[in-house]
């Protein structure tokens, strides 16, 4: 907008603009401010202010800021129309503050163009209007005003080129040539003399003459009043163009042109009834500068009012975040304490856990050490009885002597099945497989198991089925202790009946299976102890039951073992018709030819006399294995510990060494050591009432130079089995 039309221009956009501040409702409020822009518009000033003055008071009375603002902006218009400059601004400023209450950004777009005016075209402030024009280009575009973007765009690029600044005034120039119509005379006529105006400082006349020429041409029919000056001007813009040109003919031309628009306009020339304004401007003065005072206080108490809202505010807010970090601390604390908790837990689990494992150590210790214990004397309990069977033969008769093996041999077993159990759970047991003439060694086991069968009446069948090799690879200690413990049971709840031991091949997922059945027709097993049954210390009970007497552990026993060789075992039963237990063990192939061979080479039935060097240090158990050996036509010397047995071994020629373990003076350990680093390569067996399975680890890991493992007591096949499988 140039400068003289700026007025006229305003008050034009004025009446639709500022009406947004007034609702139509409000009768007296859009009348005064009919009146105020209307005598503004016919140059009266000092009615214009009178009117104002009055909407500034109702505006106060209804505080409604944007009314306030509205007679505050007609006011500063008043005063930069007669020249009052400084006090324009201050109105201007008083305005915007109420726009600002009012958050009206409309309100603030237009006074800040006003301000925007006065320092460009009455103040000369190319640098300050730059300010306030960005600052309603801002608002215009946020608002999405496309008329009020154009016309800022407008005066940025009017500051710009008084500013030299000719990029910035030509990028705004461009973006309100994209929205020029036909019908923003205003918009055009600004532009293309601008245009001209950019050219001319550049040099280029040409172009410049060419965007002059275009403006004069496309609004020369405008006749509208508001027009006049702005083309007034543009004639004098164009007349110095054509002096700088060197064309005084059209130069002049122009001139005369600016020169009869500017007697219409001086006609038509503000009245100013200077006389009488100035005498009320006075009071006029006066009482705004009252009101200035009273809208400042207003304007400090809706500050005040507002900093109060803000500190509530602030204050709930804070409130909250403390409640929420009292929240988050407690928290904390909880989370801590809970670390601290799980800490201690963790320690507490770790030192239960160390208990733990030191308390099994110490019962594997315990265990170990009873064994040992027990089996010593027991060992000269139970050969006693058999020194004492062989050598008084009508002592079979006596029940005295009866209980007394009895009782022995229950004890024996308690305590292996005791041991057994929890070297199977504490995972300590370690498989041995070998190859093994099954037929034979299923014989032996009938053999031996006659004597309870008969002693029940009970018939023991052994039935092979022909497909079934006659070598399997098996661990033969644990298979035969599976088989013993089911078979002693079927005998021993049989009576007058028959216990037959099954064996056969099957094939399932065309893998080879072993299948071992032990069934009787005995008392047989209620139902609801059928599941139950494989566990430690269960025994049916049942009246039917009672004269037996057992431990309840060689199920639990045997079902781990079988687990142990990855098998499976199931149980079918019924009462007073018998049980049939089936286990289901996995076939492992074996290289016929020459493992049998190996195998071949091992033979126990007979053999030759032996001279035999028996190391033990308890008397009664040097007897019984004395007598054993003798009965057995071996020749025997005994010695009472380890240090005798390395003088006597290294002294005289002996086929074969029993060398008990624990011995004072030098151990059983000890003594083979030291034998093997004299030459000595003769067979040496421990004999030991200890764990076999802890004697068998240390000779492999330890290389002590035993030969193997006897434990006591034993039988004289027991003996006979090792002995055959190092002395041909
Ligand atoms: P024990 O025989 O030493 O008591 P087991 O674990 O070997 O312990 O057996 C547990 C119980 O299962 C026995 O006490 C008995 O009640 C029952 N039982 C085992 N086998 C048979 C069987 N063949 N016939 C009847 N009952 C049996």
């Amino acid at each position: 907008m140039k400068k003289s039309n700026l007025i006229v221009f305003l008050l034009f956009v004025f009446q639709i603009v500022f009406s947004q501040g007034i609702s139509d409702k409000d009768k007296l409020a859009r009348a005064l401010y009919d009146k105020a822009l209307k005598n503004l518009n016919d140059f009266k000033c000092s009615e214009s202010l009178y009117y104002s003055q009055k909407l500034l008071n109702y505006s106060l009375q209804k505080n409604k800021p944007e009314l306030a603002a509205v007679a505050y902006n007609i006011i500063g218009l008043n005063f930069e129309e007669f020249g009052d400059l400084k006090k324009s601004a201050q109105y201007y400023d008083s305005g915007l503050k109420y726009a600002d209450i009012a958050k009206n950004d409309t309100l603030r777009n237009y006074i800040f163009n006003n301000m925007g005016n006065l320092y460009y075209f009455k103040f000369k402030d190319a640098i300050k209007s730059l300010y306030f024009y960005k600052k309603c280009y801002e608002i215009s575009k946020r608002v999405d005003a496309p008329i009020d973007v154009a016309f800022s765009e407008i005066n940025l690029a009017d500051v710009y080129l008084e500013l030299k600044q000719y990029d910035e005034a030509y990028k705004f120039l461009t973006l309100v040539q994209q929205k020029i119509k036909p019908t923003d005379y205003e918009i055009g006529m600004s532009f293309y003399s601008l245009m001209g105006n950019y050219y001319e400082m550049n040099q280029d006349f040409k172009k410049a003459e060419y965007y002059y020429l275009k403006c004069i041409n496309d609004f020369k029919y405008l006749n509208l009043a508001i027009h006049k000056a702005h083309q007034s001007d543009i004639y004098l813009l164009v007349s110095r163009f054509y002096e700088k040109k060197n064309d005084p003919v059209k130069s002049l031309q122009f001139l005369k042109k600016h020169d009869s628009l500017q007697d219409i306009l001086f006609n038509q020339e503000r009245k100013f009834e200077f006389r009488k304004a100035g005498g009320d401007l006075e009071v006029l003065e006066n009482k705004l500068k009252v009101q200035q005072i009273e809208t400042d206080k207003k304007i400090q108490e809706q500050k005040i009012q507002e900093a109060r809202r803000f500190t509530t505010i602030v204050l709930i807010f804070l409130a909250i975040l403390i409640v929420f970090l009292v929240f988050i601390f407690k928290g904390y604390v909880n989370y801590k304490e809970l670390n601290s908790k799980l800490f201690e837990n963790n320690e507490q689990l770790k030192l239960a856990q160390e208990k733990t494992e030191e308390a099994t150590k110490l019962k594997s210790q315990f265990l170990s050490n009873v064994s040992h214990e027990l089996r010593t004397p027991l060992y000269g309990v139970i050969g006693m009885a058999q020194i004492l069977e062989s050598e008084h033969k009508e002592i079979k008769d006596s029940p005295y002597f009866n209980a007394l093996k009895f009782s022995s041999n229950y004890l024996l077993t308690l305590i292996n099945d005791v041991l057994n159990v929890y070297k199977i759970e504490d995972n300590d047991i370690e498989f041995n497989y070998e190859l093994i003439d099954i037929r034979k060694e299923i014989n032996h086991i009938n053999e031996s198991m006659n004597v309870i069968a008969k002693s029940n009446n009970n018939e023991l069948i052994v039935t092979i089925s022909e497909d079934f090799p006659q070598y399997i690879k098996t661990d033969l200690t644990r298979f035969s202790q599976i088989l013993i413990n089911l078979v002693s049971n079927a005998l021993k709840f049989t009576h007058h009946g028959k216990v037959e031991i099954k064996l056969d091949l099957i094939e399932k997922d065309s893998s080879q299976l072993i299948q071992l059945q032990v069934i009787d027709n005995g008392i047989g097993i209620p139902k609801e102890f059928l599941d139950k049954i494989f566990e430690k210390f269960v025994q049916v009970d049942v009246h039917l039951q009672e004269q037996y007497k057992g431990t309840g552990l060689g199920l639990s026993i045997v079902k781990r073992l079988v687990d142990l060789f990855k098998g499976t075992i199931s149980l079918t039963s019924e009462i007073n018709k018998g049980s049939n237990f089936t286990i289901v063990l996995p076939f492992l192939k074996i290289d016929t030819n020459l493992e049998v061979h190996q195998l071949n080479t091992y033979h126990s039935d007979h053999l030759k006399p032996l001279k035999i060097l028996v190391a033990e240090d308890n008397k009664i158990n040097q007897m019984v294995t004395k007598k054993l050996l003798e009965k057995n036509n071996h020749y025997c010397r005994i010695v009472e510990n380890g240090l005798e047995a390395v003088n006597s071994a290294t002294s005289e020629y002996f086929d074969l060494i029993l060398m008990d373990i624990n011995m004072p003076e030098l151990n059983g350990i000890d003594a083979t050591t030291k034998l093997r680093a004299l030459g000595i390569t003769i067979p040496i067996i421990a004999l030991t009432a200890s764990d076999k399975e802890n004697i068998l680890k240390d000779i492999k890991e330890n290389n002590n130079g035993l030969t193997d493992v006897l434990v006591k007591p034993f039988e004289y096949q027991d003996l006979q089995l090792i002995i055959s499988k190092y002395i041909n």
